[in-house]
């Protein structure tokens, strides 16, 4: 039998990992943030010293990249090569590179296989920036979340990234220009997909709304 999927997309602090979270624990699938495996490109092309605009480089770097999303205990931890990176992957700074990254057409090629693989064996919530329009085109139900910036600048500090509420609202802006500006699967809403706006909504809300759509 074929396995369910429901793709979030959206910018940076729409909600989409909260939601996603919610949604897979409610309908007991398993979520998966896609984000995290461009942050774990970042993160290793950081540690590796590698210059990601030599071809050559990236292309060696990319051969040697393992990189697993395990569930545990319901959390999800991103290992690469085996070590567990997870709490090393949500800085400003590797944030601000895993943007830069993302635009290389042999990064999202590398991830694109991945991603496809982990839908093939259960059913899943997908979250990212390209889910409905490029890794899951044919998804049985797509959602883009959005918010204005200020909410979402706000939702992001609050988080305790260590930078103040202004330089948020700049790395989300900057973000959200290079992912919706590049050319390779740039942040945009499918065609079909649900549109919600959750400025104003509460998580419970976004997910009772998702429900409601999905029936
Ligand atoms: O979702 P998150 O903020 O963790 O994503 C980090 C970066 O990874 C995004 O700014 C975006 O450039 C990239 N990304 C992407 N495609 C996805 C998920 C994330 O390009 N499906």
């Amino acid at each position: 039998m074929a396995t369910k999927i429901i793709t979030i997309d959206g910018p940076a602090g729409s909600g989409k990992t909260t939601v996603s979270k919610a949604l897979a624990k409610r309908l007991d699938w398993i979520y998966v943030d896609t984000g995290a495996l461009y942050r774990g490109v970042a993160y290793e092309v950081t540690r590796t010293g590698t210059d990601y605009n030599d071809d050559n480089a990236l292309e060696s770097l990319l051969a040697t990249l393992a990189l697993e999303l395990v569930n545990e205990a319901g959390a999800l931890r991103l290992l690469s090569s085996g070590r567990d990176i997870t709490d090393l992957i949500r800085t400003p700074e590797i944030s601000m590179l895993a943007s830069a990254v993302s635009a290389k057409p042999r990064v999202r090629a590398a991830l694109l296989d991945m991603q496809r693989s982990i839908a093939t064996k259960t059913d899943a919530v997908f979250e990212g920036r390209d889910m409905g329009t490029v890794v899951f085109p044919g998804a049985d139900y797509k959602f883009f979340l959005s918010a204005d910036l200020a909410t979402r600048a706000m939702r992001r500090h609050s988080e305790g990234s260590g930078q103040s509420l202004c330089e948020v609202e700049k790395d989300i802006a900057k973000r959200d220009k290079n992912d919706s500006e590049r050319e390779q699967a740039p942040l945009k809403a499918a065609d079909d997909a649900v549109l919600i706006d959750s400025t104003d909504l509460t998580v419970e809300e976004v997910v009772g709304r998702i429900l409601q759509e999905i029936g």
